[in-house]
């Protein structure tokens, strides 16, 4: 009987723990946000670099070196959205830079994968981005190089992936964008097809991102 007693205040207190806890939440009035196409947090805010840019990326000895004109090309792109006198979204500060895949160090990466997962063999690539709150503290990127070839010339191969258009598509995940399905020709939609040249960051895009950045 004694112990049972003991029991329900320990409940009791835990109880009006979460309660304390849940009143703090309330006070730092978090407002849910429109998603524009953005990762959202379990607050539902989109997650963002917040300003703090470029983000500085390195390139992995694994990615081969005639593919890194399109690696610089795909930064081009979304660098030529900013105006003039703003931080460019991206800088690559490092090429052929080795070490193990690291999606907790810190250090925004571009990696070349020669094993991928049977069960994600469709994925041409994967952006993966880590963040506390509602901001981006790292971002890297994995390119499936077992499952596909890709193409690096200015026409697309037939019955290869545009590497160009899968990088652009990758750094705009690294930015906190989503798929975006709705848009006939975003760079954001979900599916390239082989031969497809997809590069150029489309109206829908713009849109996206001015919900945090533009
Ligand atoms: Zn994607």
């Amino acid at each position: 009987m004694r112990r049972l007693k003991h029991y329900n205040r320990k409940l009791l207190f835990a109880g009006l723990l979460s309660f304390i806890l849940f009143i703090q939440a309330c006070e730092r009035k978090v407002e849910k946000e429109e998603d524009c196409n953005f990762v959202q947090n379990s607050l539902v805010q989109r997650v963002s670099w917040e300003g703090n840019l470029p983000v500085k990326f390195f390139v992995h000895e694994s990615v081969p070196v005639e593919y890194l004109v399109k690696v610089h090309s795909a930064v081009d792109r979304w660098n030529a959205l900013r105006a003039e006198g703003e931080a460019p979204f991206f800088e690559i500060v490092a090429e052929g830079v080795n070490g193990e895949v690291d999606l907790r160090d810190r250090v925004n990466t571009i990696y070349f994968q020669e094993v991928w997962e049977d069960s994600n063999e469709k994925e041409q690539g994967r952006a993966s981005i880590h963040w506390v709150g509602s901001r981006i503290l790292e971002a890297d990127i994995l390119i499936n190089d077992y499952n596909f070839d890709f193409s690096i010339t200015d026409y697309v191969e037939i019955g290869r992936v545009d590497f160009e258009s899968l990088m652009v598509h990758e750094l705009g995940h690294t930015l906190g964008l989503e798929h975006n399905d709705g848009d006939e020709i975003s760079v954001m939609r979900t599916y390239l097809a082989k031969g497809d040249d997809r590069r150029e960051i489309q109206e829908a895009d713009l849109g996206s991102l001015s919900c945090e950045y533009l």
